[in-house]
């Protein structure tokens, strides 16, 4: 079965909740196993508007396998995060919860609706730390590999 990587990221109510919840609804989907997590970092926003530069973040990340093709995989995600509350407003305003397709294995893509790798994992250190606790480096970003 393909690998994938998540990132998990919370910087709205009881973050380490949605986190957590975020992560049994991921465990629950259909041919979906996490077999690696991080631990949860709390991070400074980067990339978000001046209005809401102080509210911090909590990341983490998963190594699932699936079933799911990836764009499947991503309308799920986008099905948890809506469920957890999520709102669609102006970009990077604070959000319960946002669940990105860091990796998914054997698959490289271009489209703006679905690009692998993540264009932007590689220069954000709030994606690369949890990455870390799953034996993820940048250079297995920038080959597009999972490892073990
Ligand atoms: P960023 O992508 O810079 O982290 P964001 O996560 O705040 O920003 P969203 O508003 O959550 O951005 O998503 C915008 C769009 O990004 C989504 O509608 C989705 O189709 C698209 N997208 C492209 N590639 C991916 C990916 N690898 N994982 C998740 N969404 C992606
Ligand atoms: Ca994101
Ligand atoms: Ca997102």
């Amino acid at each position: 079965m393909p690998k994938a990587v998540i990132a998990l990221g919370s910087n709205m109510g009881d973050r380490a909740a949605a986190l957590d919840a975020a992560r049994a609804a991921i465990a629950a989907l259909p041919g979906t196993r996490v077999l690696r997590a991080s631990v949860r970092y709390d991070t400074a926003p980067v990339e978000v508007p001046e209005q809401f530069a102080e509210q911090r973040f909590l990341n983490s990340a998963l190594l699932i396998e699936t079933a799911l093709a990836p764009y499947d995989l991503l309308a799920a995600l986008q099905a948890i995060e809506t469920r957890a509350g999520r709102v669609r407003s102006i970009r990077n305003a604070p959000r319960p919860i946002d669940l990105d397709i860091i990796l998914y294995e054997g698959v490289t893509s271009d489209d703006p609706a679905l690009t692998l790798p993540h264009p932007r994992a590689l220069r954000r250190a709030f994606v690369l730390l949890p990455l870390a606790d799953l034996g993820i480096t940048p250079s297995h970003i920038r080959a597009n590999v999972i490892p073990g």
